[in-house]
């Protein structure tokens, strides 16, 4: 198969900007390599894809990010700035995928979705994000209703947020396993990994470590400056290690020392790319009920799932979280999240996707 990738129009690949689709993108193009197919790939300007990719063929393009809907109102119009990146993107896509037998479409934005109504090649979309968007969501309704199978998600969770679509396309997510290595540190800190951004609810997180009189240690982008300061001056000074943004090479080895992840979400999140990579470590998760999270962690087995939004509930199980074997974390990304798994998912979607073009 030939496919045309078409990337996230926040920050290029490697910026942190894109949140969890850039390791998605990544592990997605090196799982369809590993079996055999050609993908190229359209992304912003300093994009880097990951060594392993080699094979990927990568078309730069310049222009004005996106500004991301999670951060807009639900009623929000779609705004297009001038020399806009997503239009670029999409422009070069859709020269290239004249070649190529479908173009694949990682952008949860309204342009890409709409042009699906007007061009005769297969457009698929990965869906990232739950419906944060009335005028997406609407979209979404309208092209599945002339193109069923268009359309996958990551989880079952995320897709409930989409109720007209009677059977949804779920298909995880996938991680090269290889890059995480498996540690042993029962006795390691609390770790938080995500962008620094209201959705994610890091707060409570630094309330659950405070409690037990530890700092909580904190890795990703500062998304929100304001959001960050304010949640660090309502807890005593030094409650927080941040720790910046690291490559993930880097995050798993830091990771990997970890006694536990502690997952916050505010929001209907999607999936949950940093749990499964605290557990390829061996890093047990506790999480919110809510969203991806919900599907991923295994109660009592790989970690805990705590009532949504009640912090002594999370801080119950992660006092009790010594008890989840961290090999067990381990084994369950290699049976459900590795990334050929993940692009086996993908390609038997696709197939589906270009029959309905035939
Ligand atoms: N991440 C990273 N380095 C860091 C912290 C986070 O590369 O120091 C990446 C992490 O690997 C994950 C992404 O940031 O892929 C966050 O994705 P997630 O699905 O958890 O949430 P999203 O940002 O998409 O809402």
């Amino acid at each position: 198969m030939r496919i045309v990738l078409i990337s996230t129009p926040i920050g290029f690949l490697g910026s942190g900007k894109g949140g969890g689709v850039e390791l998605t993108l990544n592990s997605l193009v090196s799982g369809l390599i590993s079996l055999g197919h050609s993908v190229e790939v359209v992304a912003p300007k300093n994009s880097k894809l990951h060594e392993s990719n080699v094979k990927a063929k990568l078309h730069f393009v310049e222009g004005e990010d996106q500004i991301s809907w999670q951060h807009q109102n639900y009623n929000s119009p779609v705004s297009i700035p001038d020399n806009s990146l997503l239009t670029g993107m999409l422009e070069k896509g859709l020269d290239i995928a004249k070649h190529a037998d479908v173009l694949l479409n990682m952008s949860y934005d309204w342009l890409p979705i709409w042009i699906t109504l007007n061009f005769e090649i297969p457009i698929a979309h990965v869906i990232s994000m739950g419906s944060e968007s009335s005028v997406i969501t609407n979209l979404i309704s309208k092209v599945y209703a002339k193109y069923p199978n268009n359309f996958a998600f990551h989880s079952k969770m995320q897709a409930n947020d989409y109720p007209f679509i009677k059977k949804p396309t779920i298909i995880g997510n996938g991680f090269n396993l290889d890059n995480y290595i498996f540690q042993d540190s029962v006795k390691g800190p609390l770790a938080w990994v995500g962008r620094v951004a209201p959705e994610k609810g890091l707060e409570d997180a630094v309330y659950v470590a405070n409690q037990l009189g530890e700092k909580l240690k904190v890795w990703g982008l500062i998304e929100d400056e304001m959001y960050a300061s304010k949640i660090e001056k309502s807890f005593p000074k030094g409650a927080i290690d941040w720790m910046g943004f690291l490559s993930t090479n880097e995050l798993q080895k830091e990771l990997g020392k970890c006694r536990g992840l502690l997952n916050t979400p505010k929001w209907n999140e999607a999936y949950g790319n940093v749990i499964v990579e605290a557990l390829a470590c061996g890093v047990p998760v506790v999480a919110y009920k809510r969203g991806g999270p919900s599907e991923i962690i295994q109660h009592g087995q790989t970690g805990y799932l705590a009532d949504p939004d009640d912090k002594k509930n999370m801080l119950y199980y992660v006092e009790i979280i010594e008890k989840i074997k961290r090999q067990k974390c381990r084994e369950w990304v290699e049976k459900n999240a590795s990334a050929d798994i993940f692009a086996n998912k993908v390609v038997n979607w696709l197939n589906k996707v270009m029959n309905e073009y035939k």
